[in-house]
Protein backbone atom coordinates (compact mmCIF):
# COMPACT_ATOMS: atom_id res chain seq x y z
CA UNK A 1 0.00 0.00 0.00
CA UNK A 2 0.85 3.72 -0.50
CA UNK A 3 -1.90 5.59 1.03
CA UNK A 4 -1.92 8.79 2.62
CA UNK A 5 -1.96 7.71 6.29
CA UNK A 6 1.39 6.82 8.64
CA UNK A 7 2.37 4.02 7.30
CA UNK A 8 3.76 2.72 11.03
CA UNK A 9 1.91 2.37 14.12
CA UNK A 10 4.88 0.14 16.34
CA UNK A 11 2.26 0.00 19.35
CA UNK A 12 -0.54 -1.57 17.45
CA UNK A 13 1.66 -3.61 16.36
CA UNK A 14 3.19 -4.65 19.38
CA UNK A 15 -0.32 -5.04 20.97
CA UNK A 16 -1.49 -7.09 18.31
CA UNK A 17 1.68 -9.77 19.29
CA UNK A 18 0.40 -9.44 23.19
CA UNK A 19 -2.98 -10.20 22.14
CA UNK A 20 -1.36 -13.03 19.79
CA UNK A 21 0.40 -14.34 22.90
CA UNK A 22 -2.91 -15.84 24.55
CA UNK A 23 -3.71 -19.11 23.72
CA UNK A 24 -0.64 -18.99 21.48
CA UNK A 25 -0.44 -22.71 19.78
CA UNK A 26 3.43 -24.16 19.07
CA UNK A 27 2.55 -23.62 15.16
CA UNK A 28 1.80 -19.96 15.45
CA UNK A 29 -1.67 -19.99 15.89
CA UNK A 30 -3.80 -19.32 19.04
CA UNK A 31 -6.44 -21.65 20.71
CA UNK A 32 -8.90 -19.66 22.77
CA UNK A 33 -12.69 -21.06 22.32
CA UNK A 34 -15.27 -18.82 24.25
CA UNK A 35 -15.10 -18.54 27.72
CA UNK A 36 -11.70 -20.57 28.08
CA UNK A 37 -9.16 -19.33 30.46
CA UNK A 38 -7.50 -18.02 27.47
CA UNK A 39 -10.18 -16.14 26.30
CA UNK A 40 -11.03 -15.09 30.03
CA UNK A 41 -6.97 -13.60 30.53
CA UNK A 42 -7.25 -11.64 27.09
CA UNK A 43 -10.21 -10.43 27.75
CA UNK A 44 -8.82 -9.30 31.32
CA UNK A 45 -5.97 -7.79 29.74
CA UNK A 46 -8.22 -5.88 26.71
CA UNK A 47 -10.65 -4.28 29.60
CA UNK A 48 -6.98 -3.00 31.24
CA UNK A 49 -5.74 -1.85 28.21
CA UNK A 50 -8.91 0.42 27.23
CA UNK A 51 -9.34 1.76 31.44
CA UNK A 52 -5.69 2.51 31.04
CA UNK A 53 -6.63 5.16 27.75
CA UNK A 54 -9.57 5.92 29.87
CA UNK A 55 -12.54 3.61 27.91
CA UNK A 56 -15.22 3.08 30.48
CA UNK A 57 -15.24 -0.43 30.79
CA UNK A 58 -19.13 -2.41 30.39
CA UNK A 59 -19.56 -6.26 30.38
CA UNK A 60 -23.42 -7.02 29.68
CA UNK A 61 -25.33 -9.54 30.37
CA UNK A 62 -24.43 -12.68 28.03
CA UNK A 63 -20.13 -11.47 28.28
CA UNK A 64 -19.72 -8.95 25.65
CA UNK A 65 -17.53 -6.34 26.58
CA UNK A 66 -17.35 -2.95 26.04
CA UNK A 67 -15.03 0.37 26.03
CA UNK A 68 -17.00 2.96 25.88
CA UNK A 69 -16.13 6.93 24.87
CA UNK A 70 -18.83 9.72 26.56
CA UNK A 71 -17.59 12.39 24.46
CA UNK A 72 -20.87 13.64 23.97
CA UNK A 73 -23.17 13.17 27.51
CA UNK A 74 -26.52 11.01 26.57
CA UNK A 75 -26.05 10.92 22.89
CA UNK A 76 -26.55 7.31 20.96
CA UNK A 77 -23.32 5.64 20.35
CA UNK A 78 -21.67 4.37 17.25
CA UNK A 79 -20.46 0.63 18.04
CA UNK A 80 -17.30 -0.79 16.55
CA UNK A 81 -16.04 -4.18 17.39
CA UNK A 82 -15.81 -7.71 16.53
CA UNK A 83 -14.37 -10.83 18.59
CA UNK A 84 -11.52 -12.28 20.57
CA UNK A 85 -12.53 -15.99 20.35
CA UNK A 86 -11.21 -18.51 18.36
CA UNK A 87 -11.65 -21.66 16.43
CA UNK A 88 -10.20 -24.63 18.44
CA UNK A 89 -6.26 -24.46 16.76
CA UNK A 90 -7.45 -20.94 15.22
CA UNK A 91 -5.24 -18.05 13.70
CA UNK A 92 -4.27 -15.06 15.22
CA UNK A 93 -6.13 -12.66 12.61
CA UNK A 94 -9.72 -13.84 12.79
CA UNK A 95 -11.86 -11.40 15.09
CA UNK A 96 -8.81 -10.47 17.07
CA UNK A 97 -7.50 -8.36 14.69
CA UNK A 98 -10.99 -6.63 13.79
CA UNK A 99 -11.17 -5.77 18.21
CA UNK A 100 -7.54 -4.57 18.50
CA UNK A 101 -8.54 -2.11 14.94
CA UNK A 102 -11.18 -1.12 16.54
CA UNK A 103 -10.10 -0.03 19.97
CA UNK A 104 -6.86 1.80 18.46
CA UNK A 105 -9.09 3.75 16.03
CA UNK A 106 -11.30 4.83 19.12
CA UNK A 107 -8.00 5.73 21.10
CA UNK A 108 -6.68 7.72 18.06
CA UNK A 109 -10.30 8.99 17.60
CA UNK A 110 -10.36 9.93 21.80
CA UNK A 111 -6.82 12.18 21.21
CA UNK A 112 -8.24 14.04 18.97
CA UNK A 113 -10.96 14.91 21.16
CA UNK A 114 -8.61 15.70 23.62
CA UNK A 115 -6.75 17.84 21.61
CA UNK A 116 -9.58 19.59 20.81
CA UNK A 117 -9.07 19.07 16.80
CA UNK A 118 -13.03 17.44 16.67
CA UNK A 119 -16.10 17.68 18.04
CA UNK A 120 -17.88 14.31 17.04
CA UNK A 121 -21.79 14.56 17.55
CA UNK A 122 -22.25 10.57 18.93
CA UNK A 123 -20.32 8.50 21.22
CA UNK A 124 -18.01 5.77 20.79
CA UNK A 125 -17.86 2.23 21.81
CA UNK A 126 -15.67 -0.60 21.26
CA UNK A 127 -16.73 -4.19 21.58
CA UNK A 128 -15.80 -7.79 22.15
CA UNK A 129 -18.34 -9.88 21.02
CA UNK A 130 -18.82 -13.03 23.54
CA UNK A 131 -18.42 -15.95 21.45
CA UNK A 132 -18.37 -15.71 17.75
CA UNK A 133 -17.38 -18.75 16.62
CA UNK A 134 -19.39 -20.83 18.08
CA UNK A 135 -16.86 -24.07 18.45
CA UNK A 136 -17.37 -24.75 22.15
CA UNK A 137 -21.09 -23.68 22.73
CA UNK A 138 -23.50 -23.18 19.86
CA UNK A 139 -24.80 -21.37 17.97
CA UNK A 140 -22.53 -19.13 16.67
CA UNK A 141 -22.37 -15.48 16.79
CA UNK A 142 -24.14 -15.72 20.17
CA UNK A 143 -23.29 -12.21 21.65
CA UNK A 144 -24.46 -10.38 18.72
CA UNK A 145 -27.08 -12.46 18.49
CA UNK A 146 -28.54 -11.73 22.13
CA UNK A 147 -27.26 -8.14 21.79
CA UNK A 148 -29.43 -7.74 18.82
CA UNK A 149 -32.68 -9.79 20.05
CA UNK A 150 -32.44 -12.48 17.41
CA UNK A 151 -31.36 -15.40 20.80
CA UNK A 152 -33.14 -15.31 23.83
CA UNK A 153 -30.28 -14.43 27.00
CA UNK A 154 -32.01 -17.29 29.09
CA UNK A 155 -31.13 -20.12 26.53
CA UNK A 156 -27.76 -18.63 25.68
CA UNK A 157 -26.51 -18.98 29.31
CA UNK A 158 -28.28 -22.20 29.45
CA UNK A 159 -25.74 -23.85 26.85
CA UNK A 160 -23.28 -26.62 27.51
CA UNK A 161 -20.37 -27.28 25.83
CA UNK A 162 -18.88 -30.89 25.47
CA UNK A 163 -18.28 -30.83 29.35
CA UNK A 164 -21.56 -29.99 30.22
CA UNK A 165 -19.92 -26.78 31.15
CA UNK A 166 -22.89 -23.98 31.04
CA UNK A 167 -22.30 -20.50 29.25
CA UNK A 168 -23.36 -19.56 32.61
CA UNK A 169 -20.51 -21.13 34.40
CA UNK A 170 -18.09 -20.21 31.95
CA UNK A 171 -18.52 -16.88 32.30
CA UNK A 172 -19.98 -16.96 35.77
CA UNK A 173 -17.33 -13.72 36.57
CA UNK A 174 -17.51 -11.97 33.62
CA UNK A 175 -20.92 -11.01 33.25
CA UNK A 176 -23.00 -7.98 34.81
CA UNK A 177 -26.37 -5.81 33.46
CA UNK A 178 -27.68 -5.31 29.62
CA UNK A 179 -26.45 -2.70 27.46
CA UNK A 180 -29.08 0.20 27.26
CA UNK A 181 -27.54 2.82 25.57
CA UNK A 182 -29.20 3.79 22.18
CA UNK A 183 -27.00 2.05 19.13
CA UNK A 184 -26.70 4.77 16.17
CA UNK A 185 -24.56 2.64 13.65
CA UNK A 186 -21.76 -0.14 13.92
CA UNK A 187 -18.65 -0.67 12.59
CA UNK A 188 -16.59 -3.66 12.09
CA UNK A 189 -13.24 -4.78 9.81
CA UNK A 190 -12.00 -8.20 9.92
CA UNK A 191 -9.46 -10.43 7.52
CA UNK A 192 -11.44 -11.54 4.25
CA UNK A 193 -10.55 -15.52 5.04
CA UNK A 194 -11.04 -15.76 1.40
CA UNK A 195 -8.36 -14.57 -1.39
CA UNK A 196 -10.16 -12.64 -3.58
CA UNK A 197 -8.30 -9.19 -2.13
CA UNK A 198 -4.91 -10.84 -2.77
CA UNK A 199 -6.03 -12.22 -6.09
CA UNK A 200 -6.43 -8.97 -7.17
CA UNK A 201 -4.12 -6.83 -5.67
CA UNK A 202 -6.44 -4.92 -3.83
CA UNK A 203 -6.26 -3.63 -0.03
CA UNK A 204 -9.63 -3.10 1.01
CA UNK A 205 -13.30 -4.72 0.41
CA UNK A 206 -16.19 -2.78 0.90
CA UNK A 207 -18.98 -5.87 1.93
CA UNK A 208 -22.20 -5.12 -0.26
CA UNK A 209 -24.01 -8.31 1.21
CA UNK A 210 -23.67 -11.51 3.08
CA UNK A 211 -23.99 -14.68 1.97
CA UNK A 212 -26.96 -16.84 3.08
CA UNK A 213 -26.52 -19.99 4.91
CA UNK A 214 -28.13 -23.02 6.54
CA UNK A 215 -26.39 -25.17 9.39
CA UNK A 216 -28.35 -28.38 10.61
CA UNK A 217 -28.03 -30.81 13.62
CA UNK A 218 -28.04 -34.40 11.91
CA UNK A 219 -28.60 -37.35 14.54
CA UNK A 220 -28.17 -40.81 12.73
CA UNK A 221 -29.58 -43.62 14.43
CA UNK A 222 -28.71 -47.08 14.13
CA UNK A 223 -28.07 -49.99 16.43
CA UNK A 224 -25.54 -51.17 19.30
CA UNK A 225 -23.77 -55.03 17.87
CA UNK A 226 -20.71 -56.60 17.94
CA UNK A 227 -18.70 -56.41 14.89
CA UNK A 228 -17.64 -59.70 14.35
CA UNK A 229 -20.37 -61.71 15.46
CA UNK A 230 -23.03 -59.96 14.06
CA UNK A 231 -24.39 -61.28 10.55
CA UNK A 232 -24.17 -58.36 7.81
CA UNK A 233 -28.10 -58.40 6.80
CA UNK A 234 -28.93 -57.43 10.64
CA UNK A 235 -27.06 -54.75 10.70
CA UNK A 236 -28.20 -51.30 11.44
CA UNK A 237 -24.57 -49.06 11.41
CA UNK A 238 -25.40 -45.83 12.06
CA UNK A 239 -22.09 -44.87 10.90
CA UNK A 240 -22.19 -46.39 7.28
CA UNK A 241 -25.04 -44.14 6.90
CA UNK A 242 -23.41 -40.84 8.39
CA UNK A 243 -20.68 -41.52 5.60
CA UNK A 244 -22.81 -41.68 2.73
CA UNK A 245 -24.08 -38.53 3.98
CA UNK A 246 -20.73 -37.05 4.48
CA UNK A 247 -20.37 -37.84 0.68
CA UNK A 248 -23.54 -36.76 -0.76
CA UNK A 249 -23.07 -33.25 1.12
CA UNK A 250 -19.81 -32.64 -0.55
CA UNK A 251 -21.39 -34.04 -4.24
CA UNK A 252 -23.97 -31.41 -3.75
CA UNK A 253 -21.39 -28.61 -4.22
CA UNK A 254 -20.09 -30.10 -6.92
CA UNK A 255 -24.21 -30.10 -8.61
CA UNK A 256 -24.41 -26.27 -7.77
CA UNK A 257 -20.68 -25.06 -8.69
CA UNK A 258 -22.37 -22.34 -10.48
CA UNK A 259 -24.24 -20.92 -7.85
CA UNK A 260 -21.94 -21.11 -6.34
CA UNK A 261 -22.57 -23.44 -3.30
CA UNK A 262 -19.98 -24.69 -0.35
CA UNK A 263 -20.78 -27.51 1.74
CA UNK A 264 -19.05 -29.20 4.72
CA UNK A 265 -19.53 -31.46 7.67
CA UNK A 266 -17.53 -29.77 10.32
CA UNK A 267 -18.24 -32.05 13.58
CA UNK A 268 -18.91 -35.81 13.62
CA UNK A 269 -19.57 -37.77 16.83
CA UNK A 270 -19.50 -41.70 16.77
CA UNK A 271 -21.30 -43.51 19.81
CA UNK A 272 -19.93 -45.36 21.20
CA UNK A 273 -16.57 -45.38 19.11
CA UNK A 274 -15.16 -48.15 20.35
CA UNK A 275 -13.86 -50.55 17.97
CA UNK A 276 -15.62 -53.97 18.89
CA UNK A 277 -18.95 -52.41 18.35
CA UNK A 278 -20.87 -51.17 15.27
CA UNK A 279 -21.90 -47.74 15.77
CA UNK A 280 -25.39 -47.06 17.11
CA UNK A 281 -25.44 -43.18 16.67
CA UNK A 282 -23.54 -40.80 14.76
CA UNK A 283 -24.27 -36.72 15.44
CA UNK A 284 -22.81 -34.63 12.52
CA UNK A 285 -23.49 -31.30 11.53
CA UNK A 286 -24.16 -29.83 7.92
CA UNK A 287 -23.27 -26.46 6.82
CA UNK A 288 -24.35 -25.08 3.45
CA UNK A 289 -24.00 -21.69 2.13
CA UNK A 290 -24.40 -19.75 -1.08
CA UNK A 291 -24.84 -15.71 -2.70
CA UNK A 292 -28.15 -17.65 -3.68
CA UNK A 293 -30.52 -19.17 -1.44
CA UNK A 294 -32.51 -20.75 -4.04
CA UNK A 295 -29.38 -22.81 -4.25
CA UNK A 296 -29.29 -23.63 -0.75
CA UNK A 297 -33.27 -24.16 -1.09
CA UNK A 298 -32.74 -26.80 -3.87
CA UNK A 299 -29.51 -28.49 -1.97
CA UNK A 300 -31.76 -29.11 0.98
CA UNK A 301 -34.51 -30.74 -1.37
CA UNK A 302 -31.74 -32.91 -3.00
CA UNK A 303 -30.12 -33.82 0.65
CA UNK A 304 -33.75 -34.78 1.89
CA UNK A 305 -34.04 -37.02 -1.20
CA UNK A 306 -30.98 -38.31 -0.27
CA UNK A 307 -31.29 -38.95 3.77
CA UNK A 308 -34.68 -40.95 2.19
CA UNK A 309 -32.75 -43.28 0.53
CA UNK A 310 -30.10 -43.70 2.79
CA UNK A 311 -32.41 -44.47 5.68
CA UNK A 312 -33.68 -47.38 3.34
CA UNK A 313 -30.33 -49.19 1.79
CA UNK A 314 -28.60 -48.69 5.57
CA UNK A 315 -31.40 -49.49 7.71
CA UNK A 316 -30.75 -46.38 10.07
CA UNK A 317 -33.07 -43.27 11.44
CA UNK A 318 -31.99 -40.04 10.19
CA UNK A 319 -33.17 -37.05 12.13
CA UNK A 320 -31.93 -33.55 10.33
CA UNK A 321 -33.11 -30.24 12.38
CA UNK A 322 -32.13 -26.57 10.83
CA UNK A 323 -29.56 -24.68 13.66
CA UNK A 324 -28.61 -21.55 12.70
CA UNK A 325 -29.69 -19.26 9.08
CA UNK A 326 -29.34 -16.39 7.41
CA UNK A 327 -30.34 -15.00 4.45
CA UNK A 328 -28.53 -13.49 1.76
CA UNK A 329 -28.94 -9.93 2.67
CA UNK A 330 -27.03 -6.76 1.68
CA UNK A 331 -25.44 -4.49 3.94
CA UNK A 332 -26.82 -0.43 3.31
CA UNK A 333 -25.45 0.89 0.42
CA UNK A 334 -25.11 3.99 1.94
CA UNK A 335 -22.53 2.66 4.44
CA UNK A 336 -20.72 0.66 1.54
CA UNK A 337 -20.20 4.42 0.04
CA UNK A 338 -19.35 6.18 2.70
CA UNK A 339 -16.08 3.65 3.42
CA UNK A 340 -15.43 4.03 -0.36
CA UNK A 341 -14.77 8.00 -0.02
CA UNK A 342 -13.03 7.46 2.97
CA UNK A 343 -10.68 4.90 1.53
CA UNK A 344 -10.61 7.56 -1.50
CA UNK A 345 -9.04 10.10 0.63
CA UNK A 346 -6.52 7.49 1.96
CA UNK A 347 -5.28 6.53 -1.49
CA UNK A 348 -6.11 2.88 -0.30
CA UNK A 349 -7.20 0.95 -3.64
CA UNK A 350 -11.26 -1.17 -2.62
CA UNK A 351 -13.35 -3.02 -4.18
CA UNK A 352 -17.08 -3.78 -3.15
CA UNK A 353 -17.43 -7.71 -2.17
CA UNK A 354 -19.93 -9.94 -0.59
CA UNK A 355 -18.56 -11.89 2.89
CA UNK A 356 -19.24 -15.58 2.71
CA UNK A 357 -18.21 -15.70 6.48
CA UNK A 358 -20.71 -14.67 9.04
CA UNK A 359 -19.85 -12.47 11.10
CA UNK A 360 -21.34 -10.60 14.00
CA UNK A 361 -22.11 -7.38 11.85
CA UNK A 362 -24.49 -9.34 9.97
CA UNK A 363 -26.60 -9.62 12.94
CA UNK A 364 -25.97 -6.07 13.35
CA UNK A 365 -26.70 -4.70 9.65
CA UNK A 366 -30.60 -5.45 10.54
CA UNK A 367 -30.63 -3.61 13.32
CA UNK A 368 -28.75 -0.72 12.76
CA UNK A 369 -26.88 1.22 9.81
CA UNK A 370 -23.54 -1.06 9.07
CA UNK A 371 -20.39 -0.16 7.29
CA UNK A 372 -18.27 -3.82 7.28
CA UNK A 373 -14.73 -3.82 5.71
CA UNK A 374 -12.27 -6.38 4.83
CA UNK A 375 -8.33 -6.74 4.62
CA UNK A 376 -6.67 -9.39 2.75
CA UNK A 377 -6.20 -12.97 4.08
CA UNK A 378 -2.38 -14.23 2.88
CA UNK A 379 -3.64 -17.26 0.74
CA UNK A 380 -7.37 -17.14 2.04
CA UNK A 381 -6.21 -19.17 4.99
CA UNK A 382 -8.85 -18.89 7.65
CA UNK A 383 -9.76 -20.80 10.95
CA UNK A 384 -6.17 -22.37 10.97
CA UNK A 385 -2.83 -21.68 12.55
CA UNK A 386 -1.18 -20.32 9.43
CA UNK A 387 -3.67 -17.23 9.18
CA UNK A 388 -1.58 -14.32 8.45
CA UNK A 389 -2.55 -10.44 6.83
CA UNK A 390 0.49 -8.87 6.50
CA UNK A 391 1.17 -5.74 8.77
CA UNK A 392 0.71 -2.88 6.16
CA UNK A 393 -2.62 -4.10 5.17
CA UNK A 394 -3.55 -4.43 8.89
CA UNK A 395 -2.49 -0.39 9.14
CA UNK A 396 -3.81 0.32 6.51
CA UNK A 397 -7.37 -0.99 7.81
CA UNK A 398 -7.25 0.88 11.39
CA UNK A 399 -6.38 3.86 9.23
CA UNK A 400 -9.80 3.23 7.09
CA UNK A 401 -11.65 2.17 9.96
CA UNK A 402 -10.36 5.14 12.02
CA UNK A 403 -11.82 7.51 9.08
CA UNK A 404 -15.31 5.47 9.10
CA UNK A 405 -15.37 6.10 12.71
CA UNK A 406 -14.89 9.97 12.47
CA UNK A 407 -17.76 9.85 9.75
CA UNK A 408 -20.41 8.38 11.53
CA UNK A 409 -19.39 9.94 14.87
CA UNK A 410 -19.55 13.50 12.88
CA UNK A 411 -23.50 13.53 11.99
CA UNK A 412 -26.61 13.08 14.09
CA UNK A 413 -29.29 11.31 13.85
CA UNK A 414 -28.88 8.73 11.80
CA UNK A 415 -26.32 9.30 9.06
CA UNK A 416 -27.02 5.97 6.97
CA UNK A 417 -30.69 5.67 7.45
ZN1 LIG B 1 -14.30 -13.87 12.76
Amino acid sequence: VSGDYEPIDQEFLDDFATLSSFGATPAGGVDREAGSPADLAQRAWFAQWLTDRGFRVHTDDIGNLFGMLEWVPGAPVVLTGSHLDSQPLGGRYDGAYGVLASAHAAHRLNQKVAAGGWRPSLNLAVVDWFNEEGSRFTPSMMGSSVFTGKLAGSAALATTDAGSVTVAEAMADSLGQPWTTPVQSYAEIHVEQGRILEDTGVTIGLVTATWAAQKFDVVVTGEQSHTGSTVMADRHDALVGAARLVVAVRELAERFADAPLHTSVGRFDVLPNSPVVVPREVRLNIDLRSPDPAAIAAAVDLLRTTIAAVSVEVGVEIDLALSHAWDQQPYPAAGVSLAAAAAQRLGLSHQEMMTIAGHDSTNLKDQVPTVMLFVPSVGGVAHNEGELTADEDCLAGVALLSEVLTDLCSEAPAILR
